[in-house]
């Protein structure tokens, strides 16, 4: 062996190892992946680099061979290792990991799953055996109930997504006849028979030509840039992607555009499909099989043009020109799983390894995008108008201390809100209603000792739902019969706040006739269910969706000319430093929704905080004022973007062990910090203390920016490695 493999695996050791290449594999390359032996296993892994010298350090007769090379052409461009490179450094898992994070299941492992598993309630189950299964097979009981509610059959991965259940209880029902499994071939694709969209092109408006100018003359010089889109909702800020794409396609390039999730709807595809032809579409509910499909048709080049949720931005796009992130505020841009990195950023720095354009796009941009606006590192495109003219709706806050009660209660619609509804369904318009809570009531508090009722496994308030009767607990899903009175001194409990299923009650007593739609993970338990839902509403089918942080997002019905925000402070009591952010952004998006159409919108913000400036500037529709203030309090208490910031999270059996592996954790990073001029900010307890049954304690580093935290990498990276510890950037 005269030639050695760099390969990096998906473990989280942060180092490569040296294999030496058989003969009969001489044309391997860095971006194959290949099988190694990895003590008594075999793993896969990628080549990263080829040495003519064999490893230092390492006995000659202790380098073991490549077992077997899995692909001839290299399946990971250069770009996409050094990018994989740059996510290892930047959220500090090993290379492999990031590696791992990028590649389809099927090819990280070897072997593809070729088959879904569905699973739904049989014709002879009904709502009478979720009484017989109760007393005795609670955990059957949820697993029926979550089928029953659903229109037809659930993906397998998709009901453990939501109930937390394994697979034993459905097999128990199975046993029952009260389930069947099904076994198909090919994942539900909603993408295939999507409307099709007229080509239709519209003029642009000057500022629309002003954004494609300057976007399209980036596009041609063929080097890096970065643009943030700050358009208003409804300026048309897909009108100037879509100009972006067809630029891309005439100099033989390709491009990604990703959107949230829940943006991703056969709509979206249907609009890029129209204008730029055939696209390839990378969604959640891909089979393994088809997934790795779309993966290697856009490797050979077959498919220029990517849409997809945040995975799709590693798509190995052959000649990249245009990286589009939609919405780019989105939390859901950032993976809460290893390796923590965020789109964002990592779009960025592809575009700027590939050469490519990046355009960051958002009514509410993220201030983390807006400063770099500000201070020119990226390019600002403005877009301060609708297309359609028309001017956004007029915001109202209204304070609910000086809302009588009725009855005793606090009103869950405020009158001001009561009138406006009672108008537009008067004139056959519809009405949007947002509230950030499922259930009916969101906690039991104690009238005696003054807590409330909280879960056994997590420091969290249960949830009164009452179409079920049970006290959930929303973070790890368990749920327990409605408590009688106060588990801690026996006092009578009564129960506060107010869940979509109260608000849906309040609606139907107050409008009758009305025709409610609601729309939250209660009712939706399939992503068909809330196409269907969006669809009818759209048809006109119904008068209200009321729903969770689903209604909110990039809905566009002409129709509505109402909406209402239930309860504008839910998203303030976080105690995140990027709650008020959240809180705007949430209040615009959804007012975003009002008004569409010809007829001129309103929206009525409930709140106990009118004072609070983020609902203030929401109500102007004004991002930069809040922007203005919000940076700088971030600026003047050291938070993102004014310093990077790291948490540091243990998890341990008791509050006793969380002390001792957080001590230990700060024996680790106290130095490595000091040596970077960063601070610390804790160890303590974080918001929720306890957590499926884990005691937690955190710590917050900050450092002054992206070059003083290389020097504590080493640690981070360390820690990285620990089970119980989990280093998120933030
Ligand atoms: P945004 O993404 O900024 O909310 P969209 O790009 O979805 O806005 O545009 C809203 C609507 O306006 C779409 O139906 C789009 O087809 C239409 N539209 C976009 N640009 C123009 C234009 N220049 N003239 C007329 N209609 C337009
Ligand atoms: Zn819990």
């Amino acid at each position: 062996m005269s030639q050695f493999a760099r390969v990096a695996i998906d473990i989280p050791a942060r180092r490569e190892f040296s294999y030496g290449i058989p003969t009969s594999m001489v044309d391997v390359e860095p971006g194959c992946r290949v099988l190694v032996p990895f003590g008594s296993r075999k793993l896969v892994g990628v080549v990263v680099g080829i040495d003519f010298s064999p490893p230092v350090g390492v006995p000659f007769k202790k380098i073991r061979p490549l077992e077997a090379q899995l692909d001839a052409e290299p399946l990971l461009t250069l770009s996409l290792l050094r990018l994989a490179r740059y996510i290892a450094d930047t959220t500090f898992c090993s290379w492999g990991q990031a590696l791992a994070a990028m590649l389809p299941a099927s090819l990280r492992r070897g072997k593809a799953r070729k088959t879904v598993t569905f699973v739904e309630s049989t014709e002879s189950a009904s709502e009478s055996d979720l009484e017989a299964l109760r007393e005795s097979f609670p955990k059957q009981e949820r697993a029926l109930a979550v089928l029953l509610q659903a229109k037809g059959p659930v993906e397998i991965r998709e009901f453990r997504n939501r109930t937390r259940l394994s697979r034993s209880p459905l097999h128990s029902l199975e046993k029952r006849g009260l389930v069947r499994f099904e076994k198909r071939v090919q994942a539900f694709d909603p993408f295939a028979d999507a409307p099709q969209e007229d080509f239709w092109r519209p003029t642009l408006n000057p500022s629309q030509r002003e954004c494609v100018e300057r976007i399209r003359r980036a596009l041609d010089t063929k080097e890096g840039s970065d643009f943030l889109l700050f358009g208003i909702t409804g300026s048309g800020k897909t009108e100037v992607y879509l100009r972006g794409l067809e630029r891309c396609l005439e100099q033989g390039r390709g491009a990604i555009i990703l959107v949230p999730e829940i943006a991703l709807t056969p709509q979206t595809v249907a609009r890029f499909r129209a204008r730029c032809g055939e696209v390839a579409v990378l969604h959640s509910g891909l089979t393994d099989a088809e997934r790795r499909d779309q993966w290697l048709a856009i490797a050979e080049g077959r498919l220029r043009i990517v849409v997809g949720a945040r995975s799709a931005l590693f798509a190995p796009v052959p000649n990249l020109g245009l990286i589009v992130l939609d919405e780019e505020h989105e939390s859901s841009f950032k993976q809460e799983s290893v390796p923590r990195y965020h789109a964002r950023a990592v779009a960025r720095e592809r575009a700027h390894i590939e050469g490519a354009v990046c355009v960051l796009g958002s009514a509410t941009p993220s201030l983390e995008s807006w400063r770099a606006a500000n201070e020119g590192e990226i390019s600002l495109l403005q877009l301060p108008e609708r297309v359609a003219g028309g001017s956004l709706p007029r915001v109202r806050l209204v304070d609910m201390r000086y809302e009588k009660p009725e009855q005793g209660k606090w009103l869950v619609i405020s009158r001001p809100l009561e009138e406006a509804l009672k108008e537009a369904f008067h004139n056959g318009e519809q009405a949007i209603l947002f509230l950030n809570r499922r259930g009916y009531a969101s906690a039991w508090h104690c009238r005696q000792c003054g807590g409330s009722v909280s879960c056994a496994r997590c420091d969290v308030a249960l949830t009164f739902h009452r179409s079920r009767d049970r006290a959930l607990c929303h973070r790890c899903l368990e749920e327990i019969p409605s408590p009688q009175s106060c588990p801690d001194c026996g006092g009578a409990v009564s129960k506060i706040g107010i869940g979509t299923e109260r608000a849906e009650e309040t609606v139907k007593r107050l409008f009758p006739e009305s025709r409610i739609a609601r729309m939250d993970r209660d009712t939706m338990v399939r992503r068909e269910d809330y196409e269907t839902i969006l669809r009818d509403f759209g048809q006109g089918e119904y008068d209200v969706l009321l729903g969770t942080q689903m209604v909110a997002k990039g809905l566009d019905f002409p129709a509505v000319t109402v909406v209402g925000v239930l309860d504008a402070d839910t998203s303030l009591h976080h105690p995140d430093f990027r709650a008020a952010e959240r809180c705007f952004g949430l209040i615009a998006q959804v007012a975003g929704r009002a008004g569409r159409g010809n007829r001129p919108g309103q929206v009525v913000v409930q709140t106990w905080m009118p004072d609070h400036a983020a609902l203030r500037a929401a109500t102007n529709h004004d991002f930069e004022t809040f922007a203005k203030g919000e940076l700088k309090e971030r600026e003047e208490f050291l938070y993102p973007p004014y310093v990077k910031g790291v948490r540091v999270l243990v998890e341990s059996s008791g509050p006793a062990e969380a002390d001792k592996a957080m001590r230990e954790v700060m024996k680790i990073i106290e130095p490595a910090v000091a040596e970077g001029g960063g601070l610390l900010l804790g160890p303590a307890p974080p918001p929720i203390e306890k957590l499926r049954g884990k005691w937690r304690q955190q710590v917050l580093i900050k450092a002054p920016d992206g070059a003083s935290i290389v020097p504590m990498r080493e640690a981070l990276y360390s820690l990285c490695q620990r089970p119980g510890v989990t280093v998120d950037p933030l």
